[in-house]
Parts: structure tokens; sequence; C-alpha cells
């Protein structure tokens, strides 16, 4: 596919391609990628930590949030945070929660502040545009001074989470409370400009239409035009035991057409994310072939996606993603938060 994919073209592929020929669709999704990774496949050792649950939102779809007060609130505290990642020995953190009052700018600021100081070579991925409007706005602090002083303090990049779907139809109906598109892309191309980047997701099956999902990939192509910050783009099946359930139409194919969907639009994002604790481990293998070339990480200590309903192992060991991804037919390459190779002395 020599010219860059169009509105019409995408709108066609969307509708009668994912219905009549989902196959033709995956095919020109793997071609891309392979022209961009050729037989590679990538993962990470990470580990996830969700330092509270507890959350002022009330998001329709979510599983994984308490309201103050409710019971299963939980919050972890620095020192547990701290040995979990020095037990775990991973690559990445990537640290992401509840909008709780006890953990407000300062005290996050100093978490991020202890981590750069106990492993200075760890890549610290944390703080959901969610979050930092939060925090900007609790703090009445400009979002570009929050960047700043995370930045400054040791965050290396920010998750895509949060985005949901760009659609003000569905924001009213599921997550009114929550910030909605315009936001969300006004701080990630803040996080852009301060030269940090960042990744972007969108979650399917709240009942969106074909245009609603690709109205959200057009968008994000159009900021990733102007800044070039977005690292990698992670398609979330929204998991069967949150609020509401999936779509009846929802399946292993909708997942691998929007993985295809997602690496055909976004010509300008270099990775697509095969998240396999919500498209489980079958699905994520082969969505290798629908576009895909990252696999995310190990992950250790996930919470978000197991809470709504994720019947996936809370965590792989780095030989089962190398497994995974060999009977796949694909080439394993364990990567660092940069995207750099990294090879194992054992
Ligand atoms: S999706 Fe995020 S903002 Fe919404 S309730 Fe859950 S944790 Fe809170």
């Amino acid at each position: 596919m020599a010219e860059r994919i169009g509105w019409d073209q995408a709108l066609s592929l969307a509708r009668s391609g994912a219905r009549e020929d989902p196959m033709r669709l995956g095919e020109l999704a793997d071609q891309v990628r392979r022209a961009r990774h050729g037989n590679r496949a990538t993962f990470i050792h990470n580990l996830q930590i969700n330092p509270s649950n507890v959350c002022v939102r009330d998001c329709a779809f979510c599983g994984f949030a308490a309201l103050p007060g409710e019971p299963g609130g939980y919050s972890l505290d620095e020192e547990d945070i701290l040995g979990e990642i020095a037990a775990s020995g991973a690559a990445e953190v990537h640290i992401v929660g509840g909008l709780n009052r006890e953990w407000d700018f300062n005290r996050s600021l100093g978490l991020i502040a202890r981590i750069r100081r106990a492993f200075p070579q760890l890549h610290i991925k944390a703080f959901t545009a969610v979050e930092i409007d939060w925090f900007a706005c609790q703090s009445e602090i400009p979002v570009r001074e929050v960047l700043e002083s995370l930045k400054q303090t040791g965050l290396d990049c920010i998750p895509g989470g949060g985005a949901e779907i760009f659609s003000e139809r569905i924001r009213k109906r599921l997550f009114p409370r929550k910030i909605g598109a315009d936001r969300w892309l006004e701080i990630h191309e803040t996080a852009h400009r301060l030269g940090i980047p960042s990744n972007a997701t969108l979650l399917h099956g709240l009942g969106e239409t074909p245009e609603e999902r690709l109205g959200h990939l057009f968008r994000l192509r159009e900021l990733q035009d102007r800044t070039g910050g977005f690292v990698s783009f992670v398609p979330l099946a929204l998991q069967t035991g949150a609020a509401g359930g999936r779509e009846s139409t929802m399946g292993p194919l909708d997942d691998l057409v929007m993985i295809a969907l997602s690496r055909l639009v976004l010509d300008n994002i270099p990775h697509i994310k095969a998240y396999w604790p919500m498209l489980g481990l079958s699905t994520a293998a082969v969505a290798l072939g629908w576009g895909a070339d990252d696999l995310d990480g190990t992950l250790g200590l996930e919470k978000v996606a197991h809470a709504s309903g994720a019947d996936t192992p809370r965590a792989l060991a780095a030989g089962e993603m190398v497994r995974l991804i060999r009977e796949a037919g694909y080439e394993p390459q364990e990567r660092n938060g940069s995207y750099q190779w990294v090879t194992r002395s054992a």
C-alpha cells in the first residue's frame, strides 16, 4: 500500500472489509508490519504497579476502581512499591492507578523521585493523561508544569491509557466524569513538546460505530503528524467482566480487525501492541500476523485488566514470551523501554 490510507478507504475496510473479507484486511496489515519490522516480535521484562484503585470517577466499564470509602479499595505504600520493583529485576515499571486524594501530585512526584534514586537505569512509564489532568486540577498547576516536574524528577514516558474512545456520545453515556478527547490529546501534545514520548490506546467494545473507531485513529494520526511523540499504539479489548459486558459482536476476530485497521491507519506510529492480558494469549500471538509487532511485557502485578474480568495469567516469564512468539512463527526479541534490544546473559 504505497499511498497513505484515507478516510473513505479506511471506512470501506472497516465496514465491508472486516465483515466480508477479514483475511484480506489482515494480509494488508501484515505487509505493512513486515515492511517495518520484518519477522521480529518484541517484548519487555516489565512490572505494572497500580498504587491505588481508589478513584473519584465512576466509569461504567471499569471493574478496577472503588469509590472512596467503598469496600475493596486499597492503597500501597512507597516501601512496598520499591520492594516489588527490586524483587522484579524489571527493565521498565508501568505505574497507573485511580484518582485518589491520598495519592496527590506531591506524593506521586515523590514516588517517582524515590524510584529514580533507587533504580537509575529503570525506564519509568507513569501516569495516564487522566492522572496528569487530576494532578494539575488538584494542585492548581498548569499541565505543562506538572509534566516538566515529572520529567525533571525521572519520568521517561507516559502510558496511553484513559483515551477510551474519542466519542462524546459514548463518553456521556459511560464515562461522563472523565476527561474527553480534546483534553487527552492536549496533554499528550504538551508531553511530546517537552520531549516526553507517550503511548496511545483505544478501548473497543463500548458499542462504538466504525466511524467512531476511525475518528479516534485519525485524530491520533493527525497529532502524530505534528509531534511524532507517540511510540506505540495499544488497542484494548473491553473485558467480559466489565460492567455491561462486551458487545455481542465482539470476539477474537473483532480484536484482530481492530489491530489490522490500526496498523493501516497509523502509518506514522512505529509500534502496534498486542496487549495479551486483554486479548488472551492465543489471540495476541495470532495478532502478530495482523499488524502487531510487540507483545508488551511480563507485567507482574497488573490489576486493571484482571479486576475487569481478564482471565489471562497475571504475569508471564520472559521465557514464556519467547516461547509464545516462536510458536507463532516470529523471531522473539527482548527490548527495553526505549525499544532498544536487550541481550540476556542467561
Ligand atoms: S477507568 Fe480510570 S478514571 Fe475511570 S473509574 Fe476506573 S480508574 Fe477511575
